[in-house]
């Protein structure tokens, strides 16, 4: 297999590496969810990429999709449990990582179900491997450990300025035959909970992403439109990024302007339905004989 052609990736995950130990140290009791952020994605700057999509920092039954809000006022508390989901990318080839970050001692063995889930399902990111397999052993994994897998979340393909392509990576068995082939890379992202094991659509997230590129009417808007398809293309944004650049109000406007129109779209927080506790933990893999876990790079 000749990795020339990853090698992108292959730097891109060794920087997402570096910044989930670095998430690890700065998220602690007392600390504002905005700054870490802020922290994070300063950081994947810094070392040379770009962020493949805004950080998020879902806490407790907050399972996903969760990225400070402009103006977020959050601070890390005892016993938080904190999903850091971290994407970066290099002239768009992209990886996506996550780890949960446990600020007590409570929720140890939950925090361990979704990691050993996912070190399970690594082993089988091999050519010919079933989808459905890898489902199997993510919910065997979690459900033998006493928790739910969250069923309706689940890991993806990787393609080229695309954080979610095909194939879909199952949290549990969902019969699908599908088998991976050699040179593949997908992302594998089991959850954990406490609660029944499904996620629903909740607030806003303030997280968007380009559907369409057409024309608008109203000159905001159309400012607001260029300037997202010159700096996001098509991966996701948040609007606080857009805040440093625009005025409040007016990117408002603009913003629920091109969402009416059908121009970009609006992410929702995803809340576990029956507010149970969750953990995530996240690799990006090229699918090998031997597979290579992208952001587990030195
Ligand atoms: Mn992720
Ligand atoms: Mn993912």
């Amino acid at each position: 297999m000749d990795l020339e052609k990853y090698k992108l990736q292959i730097e891109a995950g060794r920087i997402a590496s570096w910044i989930r130990d670095y998430a690890r140290n700065i998220v602690k009791v007392d600390a504002s969810l905005l700054e870490c952020t802020e922290l994070i994605e300063g950081k994947i700057q810094e070392m040379g990429a770009k962020i493949a999509f805004p950080n998020d920092m879902s806490i407790n039954s907050m399972a996903a999709h969760y990225s400070a809000l402009l103006n977020d006022t959050t601070k890390f508390q005892e016993n938080d449990l904190i999903k850091v989901d971290i994407g970066v990318h290099i002239q768009g080839h992209v990886v996506d990582t996550a780890l949960t970050v446990n600020l007590g001692n409570n929720n140890k063995e939950l925090v361990k179900a979704s990691e050993d889930a996912l070190n399970e399902a690594i082993k089988l990111a091999t050519p010919g491997r079933k989808l459905k397999e890898i489902g199997e052993v993510i919910n065997n994994t979690i459900e033998n450990a006493g928790f739910a897998s969250i069923k309706n979340l689940s890991g993806h393909g990787i393609g080229h300025y695309i954080i979610h392509t095909k194939p879909t990576v199952p949290n549990f068995n969902n019969n699908d035959n599908t088998e991976l082939y050699e040179g593949q890379v997908i992302a594998i992202e089991p959850f954990a909970s406490t609660g029944v094991g499904l996620v629903t659509e909740g607030k806003p997230s303030e997280i968007y992403a380009l559907l369409v590129k057409k024309q608008v009417r109203d000159q905001t808007a159309r400012k607001v439109l260029s300037f997202i398809e010159k700096e996001y293309n098509t991966l996701p944004f948040a609007k606080r990024w857009l805040a440093k650049h625009f005025n409040t109000l007016q990117l408002q406007l603009a913003l629920n302007n091109l969402e009416r129109e059908g121009i970009i779209k609006q992410y929702a927080q995803l809340p576990e339905k029956s507010k149970g506790l969750v953990s995530q933990s996240e690799h990006t893999i090229l699918v090998l004989d031997k597979p290579r876990v992208l952001t587990l790079e030195e």
